[in-house]
């Protein structure tokens, strides 16, 4: 048997139908985000990056990167064990306070990365609630749909935000737990949950909530908890969930509620128990950065004009911005062969590095340029990607606005 055939035959399936990944080399250098060095096939190169989930470039902030130098002097690499088996070191602790503190909530959990707590966090709320029913938004991340998947309850899926459908399905559901799974932030349209609409039928109709607040904790919110706590809706949530890899520039994933929930899945979860504890160097760094952004508002003021001015510039240049409310700022293909083209021309003509979002990370007929700015990027920096765009634009044969004339 040729099993290296299955897999070359499946590489191929991926080419076949556009899908096949190919990920770049970089080399990110502290203090000077957003600009990196690509490693590229002819050999390194000094880029810019514009499609980071760094938010806010935490993961090179002063404080962070001290936490973490400062800790693994002190304590050494790695945690040593899962948590049940001496991996419960100090700083996890710590830092599972600070998230209960951010989200107002009596406890919460860190899981290895948001996708295991999301994973190992939503199949075991749902498996220990009797019949549980499962309503989850038609865009839940893939790291919900597992969990989900992993419950083996019941689900359905409400369209996407659609506040009427969730209520049909709740009201036909009748008397039985429900858990609606929900984001606040949908990282590919950059459009926002109605959060409270959405706790308003989970009161009235006796169901959970639980909402990954992945894209939003640190960026929303006077102290960085996110959507909810903007829009005064965390205690309503029963299960707020995020990730400390994005704004808060490190590594790991969390749930936090109150004090029972959190415990038990504290003792049912197999992704909680049976995998190593997060280093103690990560989770100071983690906490150092949610305890900064818990009273510093620069960053996230910043970072809503920074985002405000590249729609703008780009909209003004002719370019297909999609209208968001957020920081988020995709700029509509349509196409995935020329958004790969596009990404590919950007990088070797212009040294910006942005990732081509393609199917099946969003519906055939949507790819995208999903671009995300950060507090580190300048106007300068801004126009040169607008002039970037339109060359790049132009070379593909892609549409362009019409651009006002200054006399018009
Ligand atoms: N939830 C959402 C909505 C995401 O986009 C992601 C992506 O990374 C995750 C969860 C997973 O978080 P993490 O990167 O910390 O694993």
């Amino acid at each position: 048997m040729n099993y290296d055939a299955f897999f070359v035959n499946a590489l191929g399936r991926l080419r076949d139908e556009r899908r096949y990944r190919v990920f770049a080399d970089l080399e990110r250098m502290a203090g000077r985000f957003p600009h990196a060095i690509w490693h590229s096939p002819q050999g390194p190169r000094e880029v810019v990056i514009w499609c980071s989930n760094d938010y806010l470039g935490m993961g090179q902030h002063p404080k962070v990167i001290g936490a973490m130098v400062e800790t693994a002097t002190r304590m050494g690499a790695g945690a040593g064990g899962t948590r049940n088996i001496a991996g419960t070191h100090h700083p996890l602790i710590e830092l599972e306070r600070e998230i209960a503190d951010l989200h107002g909530k009596q406890s919460a959990l860190v899981f290895t990365s948001g996708y295991v707590s999301n994973e190992t966090g939503i199949s075991t709320i749902a498996k220990l609630l009797p019949n549980c029913l499962i309503l989850s938004d038609a865009y839940n991340h893939n790291s919900m749909i597992e969990g989900i998947r992993q419950a083996h309850c019941e689900k359905q899926i409400f369209r996407h935000n659609d506040l009427a459908h969730l209520e049909e399905l709740l009201r036909t559901a009748g008397d039985r737990p429900k858990l609606i799974a929900f984001e606040s932030l949908y990282s590919m349209d950059g459009d926002i949950a109605p959060i409270n609409a959405i706790c308003d039928l989970a009161e009235r109709y006796g169901a959970m909530t639980y909402l990954d607040e992945v894209h939003a904790v640190g960026l929303y919110g006077p102290r960085g908890g996110g959507v909810a706590e903007r829009d005064n809706a965390m205690h309503r949530i029963d299960v707020i969930e995020g990730t400390l890899g994005k704004s808060f520039g490190s590594l790991g994933g969390y749930i936090a509620a109150n004090g029972a929930l959190c415990d038990a899945v504290r003792s049912y979860a197999p992704g909680f128990i049976f995998t190593t504890a997060l280093p103690p160097a990560v989770c100071a760094a983690a906490a150092a950065a949610i305890r900064h952004l818990k009273s510093s508002n620069w960053e996230r003021e910043r970072h809503q004009d920074r985002a405000a001015r590249v729609k703008a510039v780009l909209t003004a240049a002719g370019l297909p911005v999609m209208a968001t409310p957020t920081h988020i700022v995709p700029v509509m293909v349509s196409e995935p062969e020329k958004c790969k083209a596009a990404s590919d021309l950007l990088l070797a003509e212009h040294s910006i590095y942005i990732q081509p979002i393609n199917y099946p990370t969003v519906p055939k007929g949507t790819e995208r340029l999903r671009i995300t700015p950060s507090p580190y990027h300048d106007d300068a920096l801004i126009d040169a990607l607008a002039e970037a765009l339109v060359d790049v634009w132009q070379q593909l044969g892609l549409p362009l606005a019409r651009r006002p004339l200054a006399a018009e």
